[in-house]
């Protein structure tokens, strides 16, 4: 397993000495109750509720520690199918203008059970349960306001591809908070590609940010040149289309921090991925990147299952397709015929010593007429050699 070293970096603004757990206001978590405590007095906030906050936030980050890593998967939630908003309204009764917390939680109807394990997170971090509200295929989960008052210490309140979140600080504290808030995100968007033949699985997860200002309506500009439409009509522009300035300007500025933030984490944890900016979406309103994670091959999927990040066989494999054939090669997703062996040191060897005759893999691959990436698995032992390759390979070695 992971050693826990404490992977954040950030002080609080107000002691300077500890570790900063939000970026809310930058402060650590004694900082934060002192303050948080003085702030909802000035607001005359009920009694009760300001001391029902402040203890639940003391028992999750003080005297509990072991709550702060199912308080990261709550967190992970939010930033994943749920939303963190605050609506104003008028109270005719007072009247005056008041604001209230909203903290949803939606899923499927069909996923029934991860609906009740959002509200068993939530009673045993907060000790009562949310509301459950079953609305044709989704059931939506709703908290209260005192816990947007909990919520609020860490994640900006708005829509999400406005706001831009970040990750909290606090969640860098050990490997569980880490592991946890990636379990939930990874649980609410991951999607499952198996790739047909080679039986090759890929992770995704894919996010919107907003476009906005000068970037924005000179996008807008090459809208009637270059558009496409997906199933549901929306409009979008690939990225081949937009000039390089364009691209590096949203590539720069237009990030997707929860993914630039997860992506620091897998790095954290050893595991391979790719996070890239795959598409502009245009709509009457507002300009959105489409930000790619993928986690490409099947040994690094195999590491997050290994961790408890996901679980393959609760997971939906939401597409099956076979990769486009690029190279003059036998087709990725087409098995080759005839009986198999498994890798042994004896075929390893056998590998090492027909790469000797070649520049690389890559150059071994083709004289074997496979795709690189099927060479790799089964040097890797992911996938088993079919014995024509086999033959191949030993008559390659010898000449
Ligand atoms: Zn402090």
């Amino acid at each position: 397993m992971l050693k826990d070293p404490t992977y954040n970096e950030i002080k609080c603004l107000r002691c300077f000495q500890s570790f900063a757990v939000s970026y809310v206001k930058q402060y650590c978590i004694e900082c934060l109750l002192e303050i948080l405590q003085e702030r909802l007095q000035r607001y005359r906030c009920r009694r009760d509720t300001i001391k029902w906050t402040i203890t639940n936030l003391r028992t999750i980050f003080l005297e509990q520690p072991k709550l702060q890593s199912l308080f990261s998967e709550m967190i992970g939630h939010l930033l994943g199918d749920g939303s963190f908003i605050v609506v104003d309204y008028y109270d005719e009764k007072y009247r005056m203008r008041r604001h209230y917390y909203s903290i949803r939680y939606a899923t499927s109807s069909s996923k029934p059970e991860d609906a009740q394990y959002f509200i068993d997170l939530h009673r045993t971090l907060f000790g009562f349960e949310p509301k459950k509200y079953v609305r044709g295929t989704a059931i939506e989960i709703y908290s209260t306001h005192k816990v947007g008052h909990i919520i609020h210490c860490f994640l900006p309140p708005g829509r999400k591809t406005i706001i831009n979140p970040k990750i909290p600080p606090f969640i860098y504290n050990s490997s569980d908070n880490m592991i946890g808030c990636l379990k939930a995100i990874f649980k609410d968007e991951g999607y499952l590609y198996l790739y047909t033949g080679t039986e090759d699985i890929n992770l995704k997860i894919d996010m919107n940010t907003c476009v906005s200002g000068k970037v924005k309506e000179e996008l807008t500009t090459f809208l009637d040149a270059n558009h496409h439409q997906n199933s549901q009509g929306q409009t979008f522009i690939y990225k081949h289309h937009i000039p390089p300035r364009i691209m590096r300007e949203i590539e720069t500025n237009n990030r997707c921090n929860v993914l630039d933030d997860i992506s620091k984490i897998l790095t954290h944890l050893g595991i391979n991925h790719t996070l890239n900016l795959s598409r502009i979406n245009i709509n009457k309103q507002s300009v959105t990147a489409t930000w790619v994670l993928s986690i490409n091959t099947t040994e690094d999927v195999r590491k997050l299952q290994e961790l408890g990040i996901i679980d393959l066989n609760k997971m939906k494999v939401n597409m099956i397709k076979t990769p486009t054939l690029k190279m003059n090669t036998r087709k990725i997703g087409t098995r080759i015929p005839g009986t198999r062996i498994q890798i042994s040191d004896d075929t390893n060897e056998l590998f090492e010593k027909a790469r000797t005759k070649f520049k690389s893999w890559k150059e071994l691959a083709n004289a074997l007429k496979v795709h690189p990436k099927m060479l790799y698995r089964y040097r890797k032992g992911i996938s088993t050699i079919p014995t024509l390759i086999y033959e191949e390979l030993k008559r390659l070695t010898v000449t």
